[in-house]
């Protein structure tokens, strides 16, 4: 690796370490982390220059991981309302190939998927090789709002014996399980909880309802899921404290600067696909030898 390359790697290394959760570490919100945090950027200019570059790179490792077709990457974003999921993944992924990602965002379950144990309808989306999956809310969602409103565990129409005991340390450890067997099997996974304030949700809120080009944003439900502020946090805070692991950590977002949170959650993807190293496949001699054969049919066309 050249130089200045390997150097810009470790500047980028640094830069996203402050966001990833120690496995083991006990998260307390909204203590732990700041949303308002913007590292030294001093402009919002600095920041845009280096997600460009960062996009660009994000297009290159896709072709590659596409090519190499041995790995999968899932990217998982968790966040309150408001907090940007949507511009995020819009700005992220503006350079990649369409063809090599996918983006699911899951809502309130249908009747089918309720039918099913609570994993089934995310195994369905899950990537492929040599693509990425982008999952706009995941199976987290079971562990954060099934656990804020009880009457949601209700209807998943349990057998008595999964209603039993600790459920939520009984999902964690079966989200933990399957998240290994999935990176065990080439699909790794980088979970990203975009960070907001309640004060800069109040904000948006506002504006969504002030500016009429952003009223269609607006849902009235939203407002009342915000009454739910602090049993969210402490669901959160039990996510992270649980189910950040060695292969697979979570990475907390700063996200009360749109900007910002743009560069850290590019910065984490690419971080991921730099890990993976994916490579142009090798083509043997023999294969070359019959391309050559190939190139002389060809030539000799009349
Ligand atoms: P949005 O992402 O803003 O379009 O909203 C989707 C809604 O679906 C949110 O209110 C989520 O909390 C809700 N949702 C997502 N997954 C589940 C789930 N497994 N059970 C119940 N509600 C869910
Ligand atoms: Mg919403």
């Amino acid at each position: 690796m050249a130089g200045d390359q390997a150097k810009r790697l470790s500047e980028m290394r640094a830069f996203i370490e402050p966001f990833r959760v120690e496995p083991g570490r006990k998260v307390r919100l909204p203590h732990d982390f700041d949303p308002g945090y913007t590292a030294d950027f001093v402009k919002k200019r600095d920041a845009t220059d280096l997600l460009e570059r960062g996009v660009q790179l994000l297009a290159e490792y896709q072709a590659r991981l596409a090519a190499q077709d041995t790995y999968g990457l899932l990217v998982v974003f968790q966040a309150m309302d408001a907090a940007g999921k949507d511009g995020t993944i819009k700005h992220v992924m503006s350079g990649v190939n369409p063809q090599g990602v996918r983006v699911s965002s899951f809502k309130v379950p249908s009747a089918e998927e309720l039918d099913h144990d609570y994993l089934w309808r995310y195994a369905r989306r899950l990537p492929g090789r040599g693509t990425i999956g982008i999952f706009n809310r995941s199976y987290y969602e079971e562990v954060l709002v099934v656990r804020v409103h009880p009457q949601l565990l209700a209807g998943q129409k349990l057998p008595a014996s999964a209603r039993r005991g600790n459920v939520w340390k009984r999902r964690f450890r079966e989200i933990n399980d399957w998240e290994k067997y999935l990176v065990d099997n080439g699909i790794r996974i980088v979970k990203l909880f975009l960070n907001v304030s309640r004060d800069e949700q109040r904000r948006r809120f506002l504006r969504r309802i002030d500016d009429l080009e952003r009223n269609w944003k607006f849902s009235e439900a939203d407002v009342r899921e915000r009454q739910h502020w602090d049993d969210y946090q402490k669901a959160f805070s039990d996510v992270l404290s649980n189910t950040s692991t060695e292969h697979a950590p979570w990475h907390v977002i700063p996200a009360d600067h749109k900007w910002f949170m743009r560069v850290a959650v590019g910065s984490v993807i690419l971080d991921e696909l730099v890990r993976i190293d994916p490579r142009f496949p090798e083509v043997s001699d023999d294969a070359r030898a019959e391309m050559l054969k190939a190139r002389d049919e060809l030539l000799g066309e009349d």
